[in-house]
């Protein structure tokens, strides 16, 4: 049967192209994973807004061009073992299963990672684990990884990510305060030393946790 939103998501990808995202494994994910399958009904109709929506509990699906930019920033190769931090819908999951080799994904709302569990199954992602918790310790059974995704923002880096990147790994995560942050990539290089370096202004939710805000 023929996917009623497919000619949406090619749009969607455009959009994201002109947003200044260029690589083409990346818009090629945008074209392919289905944001619709991640959303609530409520919202079902805006699934291929370049918007960010949102997905209950307080928490939003980010915006589609922003997350395509994290991908593009972390050069997410087909052989990387990333962490996720901040599962959320599920969506950016979906396409970092696609784009890389192994996805860890930790989410504190239960409620949240059970619909994600859902979602991912559904579209056959079998490269994906989720774990329920807090995910600013990161998941160090499965460490070290190439890339760390953080979707929350954070006063600082927490320490245990830094922990679990591989030599040459990459890690973005927005710093700030709770109202407006810098999206910062940090590389730890062969030698095991971390550089920092801004990408952009932008506002996510707040990293809730042991290393993040408190409760
Ligand atoms: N990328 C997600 C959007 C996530 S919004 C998507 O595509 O839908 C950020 C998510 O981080 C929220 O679901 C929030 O519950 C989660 N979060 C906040 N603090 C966390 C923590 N310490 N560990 C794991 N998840 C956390």
């Amino acid at each position: 049967m023929p996917d009623p939103f497919a000619r949406r998501r090619r749009r969607l990808a455009e959009t994201v192209r002109g947003q200044g995202v260029s690589d083409p494994r990346v818009l090629q994910a945008v074209a392919d994973v289905p944001r619709h399958r991640f959303v609530p009904g409520a919202v079902l109709r805006r699934a291929y807004e370049d918007a960010a929506l949102p997905i209950g509990f307080g928490q939003t699906i980010s915006q589609p061009s922003i997350q395509a930019l994290y991908l593009q920033v972390l050069e997410i190769g087909a052989g990387d073992r990333v962490l996720e931090v901040g599962t959320g819908s599920g969506y950016q999951t979906a396409l970092l299963a696609a784009l890389s080799a192994n996805v860890y994904s930790v989410e504190r709302i239960p409620q949240l990672a059970v619909r994600a569990r859902q979602a991912l199954d559904e579209l056959g992602h079998r490269n994906v684990a989720l774990l329920t918790g807090d995910g600013t310790v990161g998941w160090s059974r499965y460490a070290p990884y190439d890339a760390i995704l953080v979707a929350a923002a954070a006063p600082d880096v927490p320490h245990a990510l830094v922990d679990q990147l591989a030599p040459g790994g990459r890690l973005l995560i927005p710093l700030g305060d709770q109202h407006t942050q810098t999206l910062t990539l940090v590389r730890r290089t062969a030698e095991g030393v971390t550089e920092r370096e801004p990408v952009i202004a932008c506002v996510f939710v707040p990293l809730i946790g042991r290393f993040g805000w408190p409760e």
